[in-house]
């Protein structure tokens, strides 16, 4: 978006004045500033992620639309690319890092795995899809996608940050900055949110196997 653009559409700027006055909205000059400095946070998890680093290499280099470095550090990046298969060991840190990042703050599920769990979306292991667990903003369907496909995602996301209103964004809400319980895995992924109930169930399993004539050596006995 040009400073030409930053203008509110109508509002005529004199032609001695463009490029040094802007007439504009404080919604438009928000979204402005932060649409052309989404830094994503560099990290990758398959596949997927040679292609994130090609789309940030020489060829497409995709600092010229303003994703102008990846940092090391969830703190001081804006967009959460998630690159690859989603594997059930890795969630707890992919939550942890996404709680970690300030807002406003962005995710981009890059691809079939990170989508939906993609060729492996069967497997033991594998979440299939990361919006199971964090808000999803643009999705990039693929396997793997190009590189042109995660800039054309990338620019959908500046697409939807131009539509944001101060006054309905998340992070100007109540109880919006809440962290998102980090799952812990166990035998499967647990929900911490969730510890009450399975200690319950768990017990009440516990007890109907200590009850004589319950639980799985009564069901085995032989009929007489
Ligand atoms: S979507 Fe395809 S290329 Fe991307 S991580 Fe999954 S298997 Fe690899």
């Amino acid at each position: 978006m040009s400073t030409e653009e930053l203008n509110t559409p109508g509002m005529q700027v004199p032609p001695e004045l463009q490029n040094q006055v802007s007439i504009t909205t404080l919604n438009r000059i928000y979204n402005w500033s932060r649409r052309n400095s989404l830094w994503p946070m560099m990290f990758g998890l398959a596949c997927c992620a040679i292609e994130m680093i090609c789309a940030a290499a020489a060829r497409y280099d995709f600092a010229r639309f303003g994703f102008e470095v990846m940092r090391p550090s969830p703190r001081q990046a804006d967009v959460m690319i998630v690159s690859g298969t989603v594997t059930k060991k890795m969630i707890p840190q992919i939550v942890r890092l996404y709680n970690q990042m300030p807002e406003p703050k962005y995710v981009i599920a890059m691809g079939a795995c990170a989508s939906g769990g993609g060729p492996f979306k069967e497997g033991y292991n594998v979440v299939s899809g990361v919006d199971k667990f964090i808000p999803v903003d643009v999705y990039i369907p693929g396997c793997p996608p190009t590189p042109q496909a995660l800039l054309n995602g990338m620019i959908t996301l500046q697409k939807k940050v131009d539509n944001e209103s101060l006054k309905e964004v998340r992070w100007y809400k109540k109880g919006a900055s809440e962290p998102i319980p980090v799952p812990v895995l166990g035998p499967d992924l647990m929900d911490p949110r969730k510890f009450g109930l399975i200690k319950e169930e768990s017990q009440k399993m516990l007890e109907q196997q200590q009850m004589p004539g319950t639980g799985p050596a009564a069901e085995e006995a032989p009929a007489v």
